[in-house]
């Protein structure tokens, strides 16, 4: 089956039978932009091995069934192979998706594999299998909000004259540098794939890269001194950097990470050359596998020596505690994930990455819909000066896209805005609405989104399936359940919903539905794990709760 070069179509006329169907198409397309996958040709999105499709011939099935599917059917796919279409109704989503899902028992990255090898299954991490990856911008924000977080908490609202030490500068992890720059502080960045460094530095994300760790060193600490926002890379694997970096005694203020642990075979084990490892892993992948954890293992021993000396350091979702405790690495978990440590608060107002793509493929638009937000929110200071960096900052991947974080009560308003502009043309094609599965209320992820719940109900999964359901129930063009997305099999469960803006009434009514009850269950989750905060918000916006009820 020949391997295709996939750009989404753009402009006003339609392709399919709908706009619904129609922004599936697109989006799925987009997924695989060269612009906007980290390896197309394998049908590999982002996150190590995040695919859009299962295979080439799934991927010619999905759009040739999306381009004839009706506006009252719907297309089933089961971990990126269309299996179905049922007949179903107006208000149900147009297609149906679930990736990677395994029973309990079996739900281990072997037996995983072993499935994927026959062709049974893929790995759809979050965006990637549910056709709402926007590039790296998707990331940016939220990692943004993160070390505005930790400006906050540990230096006075600012990075300027920090030194943030961090590794991975793939599809998500390249969003690190770029986050702290916007913050005012410097950033040293190690991956073990010049390519990858390179490949930010074009994207406008890192500002350069660095010939030696001597020479990473003397700029980093350079910039430090002199309160300069600057990001500089340097090649090597974060295993043997990390706690070289810490032997020396380099003054680093912030230390995180984002290499591909969530899977010991894509973590580059020191002394190995990363353009042998995908054979090596595959060839000796129990091998491989020790051989990764080990060196997640120095790695993270070095970020707790980083944290002794008083830094602050944060697992950034990508479970190297996990794979670094599995090697036998006693106090990985030492350190807390981004999640408890910033992000709870924002979760309990139903807050989370609310993002949106002009099918138009025209940057005017995006830019209207910026005017838009900042209209909508005049108040609110940190959304309008992320909105204005964007704007300057962001290079578009693929299909001009926008995030930004909104709440409850204040993502349908966006929504139903976005929906008039398509309706009175200001916009020149619909919007389509989604959001990351990073949200908060559709995961289950004990070592990230989840992890340390005040009821101790981390590992809990009803959350996202109801998650899936509600929006399937409210009105969302589609849906999707997965698993292990972020951090691993057998580590999470987790839902996406993406809605279509094409100006009708209908949309507008769908929109008002499922903009309110996707955050909602935010609301909704954190009350019942006994969040006060959560519990204002619920009361203060009206959002019912059986049980506080009566
Ligand atoms: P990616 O596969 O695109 O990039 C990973 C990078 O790590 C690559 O550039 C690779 O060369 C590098 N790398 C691998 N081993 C290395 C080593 N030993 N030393 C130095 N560099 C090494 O993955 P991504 O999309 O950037 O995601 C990174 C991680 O973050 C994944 O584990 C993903 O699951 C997780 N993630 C976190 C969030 C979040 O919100 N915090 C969201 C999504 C994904």
């Amino acid at each position: 089956m020949a391997v295709h070069t996939v750009r989404a179509p753009r402009g006003s006329a339609l392709t399919t039978r709908g706009w619904p169907q129609e922004a599936a198409l697109r989006m799925l397309m987009n997924n695989l932009d060269p612009d906007v996958a980290e390896r197309p040709q394998d049908l590999v999105v982002y996150g190590g091995t995040g695919k859009a499709a299962r295979d080439w011939p799934s991927y010619e099935a999905l759009v040739r069934t999306l381009t004839t599917l009706g506006p009252d059917e719907t297309m089933l796919v089961q971990s990126g192979r269309p299996v179905g279409v049922f007949t179903t109704h107006e208000w149900a989503p147009r297609v149906l998706l679930a990736n990677s899902n395994l029973v309990g028992d079996w739900a281990t990255w072997p037996e995983f594999r072993r499935l994927e090898a026959l062709g049974l299954t893929m790995y759809g991490q979050m965006t990637a299998g549910s056709w709402i990856y926007i590039g790296t911008q998707g990331i940016l924000q939220g990692t943004y909000e993160t070390f505005a977080a930790v400006a906050a908490k540990r230096f006075g609202g600012t990075l300027a004259g920090t030194l943030t030490l961090t590794g991975g500068c793939g599809g998500m992890g390249g969003a690190q540098p770029l986050a702290v720059t916007m913050n005012g502080g410097a950033c040293l960045v190690i991956d073990v794939d010049a390519a990858r460094l390179q490949r930010r530095v074009d994207t406008r994300y890192l500002d350069t890269v660095a010939s030696s760790v001597d020479d990473a060193v003397t700029q980093a600490v350079l910039a430090k001194n002199s309160r300069e926002a600057l990001s500089i890379g340097v090649v090597g694997n974060a295993a043997t950097i990390v706690p070289e970096l810490l032997r020396r005694g380099v003054p680093i203020d912030i230390v995180t990470d984002q290499t591909s642990a969530h899977d010991p075979l894509s973590y580059v084990p020191e002394g190995i050359d990363p353009a042998d490892a995908p054979d090596y892993a595959a060839k000796k992948p129990e091998e491989f596998t020790d051989r990764a954890r080990a060196s997640m293992a120095r790695h993270v021993e070095a970020m707790v020596g980083f944290m002794d000396a008083g830094a602050e350091v944060f697992d950034y979702g990508n479970s190297i505690r996990g794979e670094a405790q599995l090697a036998g690495y006693e106090r990985a978990f030492a350190f807390p994930g981004f999640v408890p440590a910033y992000i709870r608060p924002l979760f309990c107002e139903g807050k989370g990455p609310f993002r949106w793509a002009a099918l138009s493929g025209d940057p005017a638009d995006i830019a209207a819909t910026d005017r838009a937000i900042l209209d909508l929110f005049p108040d609110n200071e940190s959304l309008a000066r992320w909105i204005k960096l964007a704007g300057e900052r962001v290079a578009f991947q693929g299909l001009p896209a926008r995030i930004c974080w909104l709440g409850y009560g204040e993502r349908d308003q966006a929504g139903l805005r976005f929906n008039e502009m398509v309706a009175d043309g200001t916009l020149q094609a619909p919007i389509v609405i989604g959001r990351d599965h990073l949200d908060c209320g559709s995961v289950a992820s004990p070592y990230r989104e989840t992890e340390a719940m005040r009821d101790g109900s981390d590992a809990i999964a009803d959350w996202p399936l109801l998650n899936a359901l509600v929006n399937t129930a409210s009105g969302a063009s589609w849906v999707s359940i997965h698993h292990g997305g972020g951090v691993g099999i057998g580590r999470s469960i987790h839902a996406g919903q993406v809605t279509v803006a094409d100006g009708t009434a209908l949309a507008g009514e769908k929109i008002a539905r499922v903009l309110r009850n996707d955050p909602g269950m935010g609301v909704i989750r954190h009350v019942d794990a006994g969040y006060e905060l959560a519990e204002q918000v619920a009361q203060d916006q009206g959002v019912r709760i059986p049980m506080r009820e009566g």
